[in-house]
């Protein structure tokens, strides 16, 4: 297993191939737009080596028996995402925000053990054979791995090979002896710049004339074609400013526009090519495990919230008494998401493959609830900061340094003791609740009107009017007749 330094070393070794503001970046570790994100990410290499966090942020590998990342193992049971949920949590409590560039690519990585089997058995393809040699790869160099699904999409209304340009999802153009060639395009990739490689899935559930699109495998973030552009973020320009302005291991979640130009893929990493009629389990089984797990996420920031509001109320001189409903509500939607999400797991069962399948409603459910419950605590969050913690409204912490007013600015911020802790707390709840610390968990892993719909067709309507229909005494005779 690799160390911090051995992570941030495997990607200064790669091909530069990811812009910002239009310029190439050099070393992804050290430019201020990727460095927040490969320090979050490093993070997880640092847990990895920690004695008491050994049993949650590692596991034995169920194909080899050696101690792996548990971002690279295979999920066999409700205990593995027990584990998945607690890492996820203490990940956001250490950098209070998002680290996709190996929790993404886990995830699809997981639905494809099952679906490659699915379609093995069917079409008698080797596509789990040749993920088990790739997992096997990826386990031995631990690499952090990012997911792509989301294509560019075109018109929401039309499918893939309706679209007047058919690159706005991610297709097949060539069929190669030796593998495939993909052009098009994957856009809002959690952690691109920070991943060593990139697990890409189809993005959708596809039909037969659009076969060209169903196509799943995974490629070296640098590979040749591949250019990366990241997202223009709130968090722009923090890296220039000083003290509380710019606390030092907050993460930074980024987001990259992945272009393929004429990607040759070789035939051993491809996992589907073709075979459109799996794509709707594949959707299916990449976001129910992370559906339920991402409560684990938005409770690990919300532990951040109720933290960061009880030290606003504190450095305002206020007792934390005075807003103790509302911090129980912060801690209620926290525990709401997580406990869900680990319910999904438990009512989950074993796929013939050995991988474990979550329950899909329940996830789903705690999809909805993680695309609102996060965001009234941030509101609350805000309500109990007061005015300089809701638009982050102060001076800077060079302005408070001023030898001319900072002396007075002081002044006027201190409230109960300490002034420097007041503005300190109120920057943090800015960033929590406004800026890069907002989980994206809205969409992130899908839209809630998509989990809706799954909710909506497996609620049973019907066996629920039946169940009435016994208490009512649907049989008996009505007077009169
Ligand atoms: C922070 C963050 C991190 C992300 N990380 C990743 C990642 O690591 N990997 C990845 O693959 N993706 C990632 N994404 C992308 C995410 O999966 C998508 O944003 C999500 O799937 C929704 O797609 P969209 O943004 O294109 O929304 P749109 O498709 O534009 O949808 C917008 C709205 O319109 C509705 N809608 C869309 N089509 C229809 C229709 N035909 N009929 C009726 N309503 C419709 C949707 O339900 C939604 O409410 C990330 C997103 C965020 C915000």
């Amino acid at each position: 297993m690799r160390t911090p330094e051995a992570y941030k070393e495997s990607l200064r070794a790669m091909r530069p191939n990811v812009y910002k503001f239009g310029e190439l970046i050099e070393d992804v570790t050290e430019h201020p737009a990727t460095r927040r994100s490969v320090e979050g990410h490093a993070q997880i290499y640092e847990q990895a080596m920690l004695p008491e966090q050994e049993e949650v942020f590692t596991t034995l590998s169920s194909l080899t028996g050696e101690r792996i990342s548990r971002y690279l193992s295979i999920i066999r049971s409700a205990e593995d995402m027990l584990a998945n949920s607690r890492m996820k949590r203490r990940m956001f409590n250490l950098t209070g925000t998002c680290t996709g560039a190996r929790c993404v690519g886990w995830n699809a990585l997981n639905t494809m053990w099952s679906v490659t089997h699915d379609i093995d058995k069917k079409f008698e393809t080797d596509y789990h054979h040749r993920l088990r040699e790739w997992i096997l790869y990826a386990q031995a160099n631990d690499l952090a791995v990012a997911g792509a699904l989301t294509d560019p999409k075109g018109d929401r209304t039309k499918a893939p090979s309706e679209q007047e340009d058919p690159d706005v999802h991610l297709h097949i153009v060539g069929w190669e002896e030796g593998g495939i060639t993909l052009r098009g395009a994957k856009v809002m990739i959690a952690g691109a710049s920070a991943a060593n490689e990139i697990f890409v899935l189809p993005g959708s559930k596809y039909k037969d004339s659009d076969a060209d699109f169903a196509v799943a495998c995974v490629v070296p973030r640098d590979m040749e074609g591949i250019t990366i552009v990241e997202a223009r973020h709130p968090n722009d320009g923090r890296d220039l400013e000083e003290g509380f302005d710019n606390p030092v291991d907050i993460g930074g979640i980024t987001q990259g526009y992945i272009l393929f130009d004429d990607v040759v893929v070789p035939a051993g990493r491809v996992f589907m090519a073709g075979e459109f009629g799996f794509t709707g389990r594949l959707i299916e089984r990449f976001i129910t495990p992370y559906r339920s797990a991402i409560g684990g996420c938005v409770a690990g920031q919300g532990d951040l919230m109720i933290g960061a509001a009880v030290l606003m109320a504190r450095a305002n001189g206020l007792s934390e008494r005075t807003f103790r409903q509302k911090l129980v509500d912060m801690s209620i939607n926290n525990e709401t998401t997580y406990g869900m999400g680990i319910a999904a797991a438990v009512l989950g069962k074993v796929h013939s493959s050995g991988s474990w399948l979550c329950d899909p409603l329940l996830a789903n459910i705690n999809k909805v609830h993680v695309a609102t419950l996060p965001y009234e605590t941030k509101r609350i969050t805000q309500e109990i900061g007061g005015g300089i913690a809701e638009t982050g409204c102060m001076p800077s912490w060079k302005d408070l340094g001023s030898e001319e007013y900072g002396e007075l600015l002081r002044k006027y911020l201190t409230a109960d003791a300490d002034g420097m802790r007041r503005a300190k707390a109120a920057r943090m709840i800015e960033w929590l609740t406004l800026g890069s610390g907002v989980p994206g968990t809205m969409h992130g892993g899908g839209s809630p009107d998509g989990a809706r719909m799954f909710v909506s067709s497996k609620t049973g309507l019907e066996e629920k009017v039946k169940l009435v229909e016994r208490l009512m005494g649907e049989d008996e005779q009505d007077p009169g007749e």
